[in-house]
C-alpha cells in the first residue's frame, strides 16, 4: 500500500490520462463510421403513470455496438458525438427509427402511448430543428400528439427569442417537452417559472441516497411540490426498490421510470409488456 505514493502515484495517473485520451480518439474514429455500419440500436424504457395505474409511454434510449469497442455506453459517445458534431446525423437516425417503432407498434393494435425521444442542446439550438423534425413526423406517420422531447436544463438556459419560438411551434403541433436531468443543471426558479414544460424529470441521482443522505426526502419532496405548483407533472427516474416506490406514491409523484417496473426494452418485447402487464401497482399493499 504505501508504494502506492508520491511518484508512483503520479504515474498511475498519467498512464489512467493517456488511456481515457486514447479510448476517446478511438470512439470518435469509429463513432464516424457507425451509421454506416449500421452498429446503432434503440431500446425503450416504460415510464408509468402512479394517478392512472398504467403505462404511459416509453423512453427511446440509444445503444452502440462496435466491433473492436463492444458496447459503448451513452453517457460515454453521446458528449463525443456533440463535440465532433455527429449528433446531428445521430439524433435524426434516432428520431427517426423510434418514430418507425411507434407506427409499428400501433399497427400491432396496442393501445397507442408516448413515445419520449432526448434530444440534445445542440440539435435543440439548430435553427431548422423544427422543419428537420416535422419532416420526419411526415415521412414516419408519426402523430405528433404521442411525441414527447426530453430537453435539458442547458438546451432552455439561453432562454431567447428563437428558443421561444421552437416550443410554442412544438406545443402547437401536440409534442410535449419534459425537463430531463431535472436538479443536474442550473436553471433559476425565474427560468423554471417562463418555462412552458409539462413534466419535470427528477435526475436519478436524487433518489439514490433517499433513505440515507440527510435532508434528501425533503429535497426530492420539495421538488415534487415544486413542478406541482408550476402546473407541471413529476417523473422520478431511477426506482428501484418498493420502498422508492412507496414513498413516491405517498408524495403523489405522478409518474416513475425506473428498473423496478421495467429495464429498457427491445421493440418487440414493448408490445409483449404492453399485453402483460395491465396493471402495475397492487392498491391496498401500497396505497392505504
Ligand atoms: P437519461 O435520458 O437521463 O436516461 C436515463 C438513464 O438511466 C438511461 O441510461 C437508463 O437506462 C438509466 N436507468 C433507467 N432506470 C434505471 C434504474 O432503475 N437504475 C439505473 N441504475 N439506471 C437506470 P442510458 O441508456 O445509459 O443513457 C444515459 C444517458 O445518455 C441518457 O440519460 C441520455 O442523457 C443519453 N442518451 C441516451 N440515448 C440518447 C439519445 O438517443 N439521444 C441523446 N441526445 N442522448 C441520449
Ligand atoms: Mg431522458
Ligand atoms: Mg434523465
Ligand atoms: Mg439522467
Amino acid at each position: 500500500e504505501s508504494k502506492r505514493t508520491g511518484k508512483n502515484q503520479i504515474k498511475e495517473f498519467e498512464d489512467e490520462s493517456k488511456h481515457q485520451i486514447l479510448r476517446t480518439v478511438e470512439i470518435e474514429k469509429a463513432l464516424a463510421q457507425a451509421l454506416d455500419r449500421n452498429e446503432f440500436s434503440l431500446v425503450y424504457q416504460p415510464k408509468v403513470s402512479l394517478t392512472q395505474n398504467r403505462l404511459e409511454g416509453v423512453e427511446a434510449l440509444l445503444r452502440w455496438n462496435n466491433r473492436e469497442l463492444g458496447h459503448v455506453s451513452p453517457t460515454d459517445f453521446i458528449p463525443i458525438a456533440e463535440n465532433t458534431g455527429l449528433i446531428h446525423s445521430i439524433g435524426s437516425w434516432v428520431m427517426r427509427e423510434s418514430c418507425r417503432a411507434w407506427v409499428r407498434w400501433k399497427k400491432s393494435g396496442v393501445k397507442p402511448f408516448t413515445l419520449s425521444v432526448n434530444v440534445s442542446p445542440l440539435q435543440f439550438a439548430r435553427e431548422d430543428f423544427v422543419e428537420s423534425l416535422q419532416a420526419i413526423l411526415d415521412e414516419t406517420g408519426m402523430d405528433p400528439m404521442f411525441l414527447e422531447l426530453e430537453v435539458t436544463e442547458s438546451s432552455m438556459l439561453s432562454y431567447e427569442a428563437s428558443t421561444r419560438e421552437k416550443l410554442a411551434q412544438l406545443h402547437q403541433f401536440g409534442i410535449l417537452i419534459s425537463l430531463d436531468d431535472f436538479g443536474t443543471g442550473y436553471s433559476s426558479f425565474r427560468q423554471l417559472r417562463e418555462l412552458p414544460v409539462q413534466v419535470l424529470k427528477i435526475d436519478r441521482s436524487f433518489i439514490v441516497n433517499l433513505f440515507t443522505d440527510r435532508n434528501q426526502e425533503a429535497i426530492v419532496r420539495s421538488m415534487i411540490q415544486l413542478g406541482h405548483n408550476l402546473n407541471m407533472k413529476v417523473l422520478m427516474e431511477g426506482v428501484e426498490t418498493s420502498d422508492q416506490l412507496e414513498w413516491l406514491l405517498n408524495e403523489q409523484c405522478d409518474y416513475v421510470q425506473g428498473y423496478y417496473f421495467s429495464r429498457p426494452l427491445r421493440e418487440k418485447d414493448v408490445v409483449k409488456h404492453v399485453k402483460s402487464v395491465t396493471t402495475y401497482i397492487e392498491f391496498g399493499k401500497t396505497r392505504a
